[in-house]
């Protein structure tokens, strides 16, 4: 069985062909600036195949786009698979699922009524994500499509973690409550942590996907209790650009001094803030971490903030949970940065944890970075959402 995994955003389109009889990835790749000129990257894993990048290829709208993947996936010398009816399903990222979506599930019109009507809970990804659905469905009528939500993984949440302490009218007639996201990123580790742990009858795992943006979950037996996102991505700890949780009254201070309108603020906490606001120097941690080197104070700063809020909520989720087995990096810099674990890990040491200097020099891959001595756990599990979304979509289309 051959599933294409598609990660629609609004001017690009990530996609990957998965062989689910092994699992391997067959060609992946990404179309950009859609919707503006097109540009056209494709990397197919067959020997004797050539990589294409950057080339220019008109894409005026998502279903040109998916047209480009198709003709590249079936080119008679390039190509990975002889025809489009090779692919069996096609499994689609969905940022926001809202209170509608507990799983993944085969794309229908009601489902796609159901994600329309998410849309003003993730404005920025779920039209997006539809335009990809529907995209695919316009060019592969009889192709079934799978849609698989970041938040889904988090509505196992109890009431007194999702609910906010406002009034409670905008929970039950707005929706308003934390919900989450990275959900499908935050189930595979845990679930790999879980079996490196030896399946446990009973787990508690911490997930810490740091990445450009990041978040936290607190997982019990396989279930998640807490994550640090909220209603929006903007929650939580400092990110790339995000701020994480702030005092609200910082907004109605800065908009009375300013004049900022709503809009503005928001790309201000969303585009400016996190450890770019803080160093001034960038939002990418390898310019930030060469910056401190140099002795920028302000890149020192920020790196000391963001490695106190994450062992702050790593505190905080192991409390949550009445002790913790096992805590987890993964995404860009919690897989690529051996300095960040060993800073964070540092904090935790009255919770028993001990990092292995030695262990944790790696990168990717799957490995234990804790002492022998440590008594919680700590991994490096390299995520893998597009798997996680391959594996749901074949066992919706096989039920
Ligand atoms: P992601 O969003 O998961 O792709 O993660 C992207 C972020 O990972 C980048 O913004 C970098 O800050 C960080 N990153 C990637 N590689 C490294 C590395 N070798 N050292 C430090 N940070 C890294």
């Amino acid at each position: 069985m051959k599933i294409l995994v598609i990660n629609a955003g609004s001017s690009s389109l990530k996609y990957q062909l998965v062989d689910m009889d092994n699992e391997s990835v067959m060609a992946s790749g990404i179309c950009e600036r859609i919707g503006i000129d097109g540009l056209f990257t494709y990397k197919p894993q067959l020997e004797g195949k050539t990589v294409v990048k950057d080339l220019a290829v008109s894409m005026p709208t998502h279903s040109e786009a998916i047209q480009t993947v198709l003709a590249a996936l079936v080119d008679k010398d390039n190509g990975v698979i002889a025809s489009m009816d090779e692919i069996d399903a096609c499994g689609h990222r969905v940022l926001h699922g809202g209170m509608e979506f507990t799983e993944s599930c085969i794309v229908n019109d009601d489902v796609i009524a159901a994600i329309k009507k998410c849309i003003p809970l993730g404005p920025l990804h779920n039209p997006a994500n539809l335009t990809g659905i529907q995209a695919c469905q316009a060019v592969m009528p009889k192709t079934p499509q799978v849609a698989v939500f970041d938040t889904a993984f988090h509505m196992t949440m109890p009431a007194e973690a999702y609910i906010y302490a406002i009034p409670y009218e905008y929970y039950e007639k707005d929706q308003v409550r934390r919900y989450g996201f990275h959900g499908t990123s935050h189930r595979y580790i845990s679930a790999r942590a879980i079996d490196l742990l030896g399946n446990p009858e009973h787990s508690k795992v911490i997930c810490c996907h740091l990445g450009n943006g990041a978040s936290l979950s607190a997982v019990v037996d396989g279930k998640c209790v807490d994550t640090s996102m909220g209603l929006g991505p903007l929650a939580g700890f400092p990110m790339g650009t995000r701020s994480g949780d702030i005092d609200a009254t910082i907004m109605e201070y800065l908009m009375g001094i300013y004049g900022y309108d709503i809009k503005e603020m928001m790309n201000i906490l969303n585009k400016k803030s996190g450890v770019l606001g803080v160093s001034g120097v960038s939002s990418d941690f390898r310019d930030i971490e060469n910056a401190a080197k140099e002795g920028n104070e302000r890149a020192q700063l920020a790196l000391k903030k963001y490695f106190y809020e994450v062992s702050k909520y790593i505190g905080a989720y192991a409390a949550a949970m009445g002790g913790v087995d096992a805590i987890v990096f993964t995404a860009g810099l919690g897989e690529n940065s051996p300095a960040t674990r060993e800073a964070i890990c540092a904090n935790l040491g009255f919770m028993g944890v001990e990092i292995c200097s030695e262990r944790n020099n790696i990168r990717g891959g799957e490995h234990l970075i804790s002492s022998d001595n440590s008594k919680v756990k700590a991994f490096v599990i390299a995520t893998n959402e597009e798997l996680m979304i391959a594996r749901d979509t074949k066992e919706l289309v096989t039920k």
